[in-house]
């Protein structure tokens, strides 16, 4: 009985001429600094192409898109992948979900790609192992930047590629359940300020006993931070406030170091910032993400830098575990 309980799954073949679906994780995975948008689907079906797949290509990016800023999302969605926005903190159990309802969608020999950390989804990769889909791996996870490096997709070759092969992209956000998906990306930016959308935010984040998140970036910022997100302080802070801590909280993942060389100057740089705001108080800087994902060299260069370095489970980063964050750093 032992031995029949035991007994391997055996792992599915490859499938290199049937649809393959990629799932993207936008966030943990994020267009690196300085690279069209629009050239991620070509890099990524080149990807599959040199590795023998030449099917059907679908390609979905998912996340808490509100962080990433529009200028990335029109520029991916334009060049042929859909978008998937998700709740905050809810990542790995929505896109395992959707992820399973594509596998039931679309049985063997379908294959999965999914970037992003294999150890989040690995409920989905058993789940696809007994229903027999090839799941591709290794998985680029560790930075979209190791499988875009590996491309030689041509400047001009960045045109809207998808209309010959896939039917248009859509978006859908599964915070507002809109249904059906939109195929409009103007729309889906109306949507993502809109009241509706921001109302069930608020709902969600005042659930969980948290503050609304500040405005997402409005720029393609090629600097280390935008730090035009910063929302002004209130009038009434301006002078005692401004001798008073400051504590940074800085997402690495999603706004990453582009360069090793860039590492020891953040600190530096956050303070500067600070200074020239008229922030002359002290100032504690915190680094926050899923820190095994970024490189270790830029650890040691940002924590040499002054910088502390707090590493969180994946998906929580967000307003939801920020005053968390905050009521440990104000107990110190
Ligand atoms: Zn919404």
């Amino acid at each position: 009985m032992d031995q029949f309980i035991h007994t391997p799954t055996p792992t599915p073949a490859p499938a290199p001429t049937s649809l393959t679906s990629v799932f993207w994780d936008i966030n943990l995975c994020p267009v690196p600094p300085s690279f069209n948008p629009r050239r991620v689907r070509p890099c990524i079906k080149r990807f599959l192409e040199n590795r023998g797949y030449s099917g059907l290509v679908i390609i979905t990016a998912f996340g808490v898109l509100q962080n990433v800023p529009d200028n990335i999302l029109r520029g991916v969605f334009s060049s042929g992948i859909s978008l998937t926005n998700v709740p905050y903190g809810s990542a790995p159990y929505e896109i395992g979900d959707i992820i399973c309802e594509f596998a039931d969608a679309y049985p063997p020999p379908a294959n999965i790609m999914v970037i992003s950390d294999p150890n989040i989804f690995s409920d989905v990769s058993e789940y696809l192992r007994l229903t027999g889909h090839h799941l591709l791996q290794p998985c680029p996870y560790d930075s979209l930047q190791s499988l875009l490096e590996q491309d030689s997709v041509a400047p001009e070759e960045t045109v809207e590629c998808w209309a010959e092969t896939v039917e248009s992209p859509c978006w859908e956000c599964l915070l507002c359940c809109r249904d059906p998906p939109d195929h409009v990306f103007e729309n889906f930016i109306t949507h993502l300020h809109g009241d509706e959308h921001e109302q069930l935010l608020l709902k969600l984040l005042n659930e969980n006993n948290a503050p609304p998140p500040p405005d997402p970036p409005v720029s393609n910022a090629k600097s280390l931070m935008t730090w035009d997100w910063c929302p002004p302080p209130p009038t009434h802070y301006n002078r005692s406030k401004k001798k008073a801590l400051t504590l940074v909280f800085w997402d690495i993942n999603t706004c990453p170091v582009p360069r090793c060389s860039d590492a020891p100057l953040v600190g530096p740089s956050i303070k500067r910032f600070l200074l020239n705001k008229g922030y002359v108080g002290p100032s504690i800087i915190i680094a926050v993400g899923l820190l095994e994902k970024v490189d270790v060299d830029i650890l040691k260069g940002v924590s040499s830098s002054g910088i502390t370095l707090t590493s969180v489970p994946y998906g929580i980063f967000s307003s939801l575990c920020l005053p968390t964050l905050m009521d440990i750093f104000f107990d110190e």
